[in-house]
């Protein structure tokens, strides 16, 4: 009983002396890879060549300082709660007198984690962050050899004072309005809903 149409005949047809040495399938082989010689050559030899990325793509994250140097982040957990990888682990401090330049708000992190082996890079607690302390930058995450420096502390993540993050690209309007407005649900943005809530 046939099962199925596909199948074919097998050949009986002798070998030659050259397809017993696989002359020809060696030489077809080399034309195959010669002829990639005089084509143009679709690699980018990173690093010292880099691809262009969107402008908004999640990179490495960082913890924004305010107009004044002070760190955002209160330590609320939205980030935590949000992040669906479990990546980020912070513990709280009370902010003591003196330090109201150092922390915006009276609660901050005195430790805050991102393991960025778990983190897949999604911009959840980007989304969810009320204070606008948490973004993803166009930086790649470095290549590291062991796997405890992939848990970046507040020394890598918060923004230096002197090298300060643009992230303005990412504070599209419409992300602007959602965080303005707690009961708007993410697909009303590109509904219309938004723009008749307005009136
Ligand atoms: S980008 Fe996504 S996975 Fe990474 S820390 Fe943020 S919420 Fe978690
Ligand atoms: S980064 Fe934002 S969401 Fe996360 S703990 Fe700090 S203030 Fe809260």
């Amino acid at each position: 009983m046939q099962l199925t149409n596909r199948s074919k005949v097998v050949s009986e047809k002798k070998q030659s002396f050259a397809e017993k040495i696989y002359l020809p399938a060696i030489l077809k082989g080399m034309a195959v890879t010669f002829s990639h010689l005089f084509k143009k050559r679709p690699t980018i030899m990173y690093p010292e060549k880099k691809r262009d990325i969107a402008p908004v793509y999640r990179g490495q994250h960082v913890l924004k300082r305010d107009e004044n140097g002070a760190e955002r982040c209160t330590s609320c957990g939205m980030c935590a709660v949000a992040c669906p990888a479990e990546a980020i682990t912070m513990e709280s401090a009370e902010r003591k007198k003196g330090e109201e330049s150092l922390y915006r708000e009276e609660k901050y992190a005195s430790k805050y984690e991102i393991n960025m082996l778990r983190c897949i890079f999604c911009g959840l607690c980007e989304e969810a962050c009320p204070k606008e302390a948490i973004f993803l930058t166009d930086r790649l995450v470095p290549t590291e050899f062991e796997r405890d420096d992939f848990i970046y502390g507040k020394d890598k993540l918060v923004e230096k004072m002197n090298d300060r993050i643009d992230v303005t690209k990412r504070q599209t309007p419409e992300v602007l309005e959602f965080k303005k407005r707690p009961g708007l649900k993410h697909n009303e943005l590109f509904s219309g809903k938004l723009d008749k809530g307005k009136h």
